[in-house]
């Protein structure tokens, strides 16, 4: 089967990003998510990234115009029961994710690819749950999706190759590169960044060192294009938290433990850019350190 439709559930920081670069390689998207708020911001949003890759001249202004054509929105999930692969980027909470594919199945047509962009969550469990775990995959695009060059594909214990295949081959169409996961948890990228990260914190926490000399050290001293802290309040400290707590559950291996500060910051709400504050403040027009 060629693909060609894709149907995005979910329109925030991740599902527009997926939906921009579909559309720009030639897909037909249809974005849905249970806020109307949400999906016209997505859109907007995706036509503002699309103007900065025209005025960087990355792409014409008739390659905008043509993707944004192909993108189309909609509040009924049932409507991307037509779609070829379905790419799920909803709120990453397991029984959110479950209800989606509940409701989603019963519309899908039997040849449809199920896939999930979730950073944490098994494969094989989300797949279980549907009609079909042998067209189920996980489907892991980085953060931003149109800059990031990696996807992680991910095979649950029942994947079948064709799917795996089939969405080799959609990896390539998009212009990204490939990287294959076993289905443990949080894969490969989050696996090896986040306890860099939480060790981030225990530097930060024992004293070892200050949040600005920490970030200089990785940045200068091993070539890191952003410093660990700076990256966390980028992802988001609940994201890594909770990835944490996966490997730590997951594993059951104490090396995982997350540092003691990371819970901190979460508890008083300070979650890094999105909420203002986190490793850095940014109330102002650079970012502050707070420690
Ligand atoms: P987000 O909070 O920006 O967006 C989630 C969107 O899902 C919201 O617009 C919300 O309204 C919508 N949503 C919630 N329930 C829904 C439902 N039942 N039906 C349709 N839409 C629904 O989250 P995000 O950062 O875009 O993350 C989405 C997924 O991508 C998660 O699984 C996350 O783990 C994964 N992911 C995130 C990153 C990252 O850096 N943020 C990176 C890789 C993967």
């Amino acid at each position: 089967m060629a693909i060609q439709s894709v149907g995005i559930i979910g329109a925030g920081q991740m599902g527009n990003g997926i939906a921009h670069v579909f559309a720009l390689a030639g897909f037909d998207v249809l974005i849905t998510d249970i806020s109307r708020e949400s999906l016209d911001k997505a859109v907007a949003l995706i036509s503002r990234n699309l103007d900065r890759q025209v005025s960087r001249e990355k792409i014409s202004q008739a390659d905008k115009d043509a993707a944004m054509q192909r993108i189309s929105t909609t509040m009924q999930l049932s409507d991307l029961g037509q779609c070829d692969l379905v790419i799920e980027a909803a709120t990453e909470r397991e029984t959110v994710k479950q209800a989606i594919f509940e409701d989603l199945v019963p519309h899908l047509k039997p040849e449809t690819i199920l896939t999930s962009n979730t950073s944490s969550i098994s494969i094989t469990r989300l797949a279980s749950r549907t009609d079909r775990p042998g067209k189920f995959m996980g489907f892991h695009f980085m953060n931003p999706v149109p800059i990031m060059q990696l996807v992680e594909l991910i095979r649950g214990i029942a994947t079948d190759e064709d799917t795996y295949q089939q969405l080799l081959a959609v990896v390539e169409k998009i212009g990204k590169t490939a990287a294959s996961a076993e289905d443990f948890p949080a894969f490969i990228v989050n696996r090896i960044l986040m306890p860099m990260i939480n060790e981030a914190v225990y530097t930060l926490y024992e004293g070892v060192g200050s949040v600005k000399s920490i970030d200089e050290s990785m940045k200068l001293g091993a070539n890191h294009p952003m410093g660990p802290l700076e990256l966390a309040d980028f992802i988001g400290l609940d994201t890594c938290l909770a990835i944490m707590n996966v490997l730590h559950e997951g594993l059951a291996d104490t090396k995982y433990r997350p540092c003691p500060l990371l819970t901190k910051y979460v508890e008083a709400g300070w979650l890094g850019r999105k909420t203002g504050r986190g490793f850095y403040d940014y109330a102002g027009e650079v970012p502050v350190p707070t420690r």
